[in-house]
């Protein structure tokens, strides 16, 4: 089998993703640079917990070709040939509906971590239909060097790294920005709406309550 160690590195990537409820039934999906001219990635609709390495596909950078695998590529293999186009630095690329970031990715703003400066913050791309090459298009003229978390809007996020480590820690840093800030943002309204302070003190209580 090409590539075994690359795809079974995908597999164990997804079991610890679902486990940790960043990737729900079959959605969301993985990428992992195998060398300069292809990579590994997950299968399309595929039970994450009941896939094999011969299920994770080999595809080549350039033109996306099926160079080995025992299904069809996932819809977004072109999204993530992207990133890993336009960032050579970039081994593994994760997409994820992950809750509490696609939920703040449901508002039209850029999440910006307390104190920073805006435009420092994660970007917000706009929203085009899943599998798509609009979004496709939409997320490379975001990627910046060294910006490893994007924001979907209205879908979920895209995050990378030089390694699998660090792409599942941009994964990790992005959903605990989301709650932080998604928080705050509760506590304002509450603040402002005396009214509905009740409700949204049961939001608060919730979300603080997934980490
Ligand atoms: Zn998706």
């Amino acid at each position: 089998m090409l590539a075994h160690k690359e795809r079974q590195r995908i597999v164990d990537l997804c079991v610890d993703l679902s486990r940790r409820g960043y990737l729900a039934g079959t959605g969301g999906n993985v990428a992992l640079r195998i060398d300069a001219g292809h990579f590994a990635v997950t299968p399309s609709a595929t039970d994450y917990l009941a896939m094999g390495a011969a299920d994770v596909c080999v595809v080549r950078l350039a033109d996306l070709h099926l160079v080995e695998g025992e299904r069809a590529p996932s819809v977004e293999t072109g999204l993530h040939a992207r990133v890993l186009r336009l960032r050579p630095d970039v081994r593994c690329s994760i997409h994820t509906h992950q809750p509490v970031a696609s939920a703040w990715a449901l508002m039209r703003e850029p999440l910006t971590p307390p104190g920073a400066r805006s435009g420092d913050g994660v970007p917000m791309v706009g929203y085009m239909p899943s599998g798509s090459g609009l979004l496709t298009r939409l997320v490379g003229r975001a990627v910046r060097p060294g910006v490893n978390a994007y924001l979907m809007r209205n879908h979920g996020v895209i995050c990378c790294g030089v390694s699998v480590e660090a792409a599942v820690a941009a994964v990790d840093d992005l959903e605990r920005l989301a709650r932080r800030q998604l928080a705050h943002r509760i506590s304002q309204r509450a603040a402002a709406r005396p009214d509905r302070a009740f409700a949204l003190q049961r939001v608060l209580t919730a979300l603080e309550g997934k980490s």
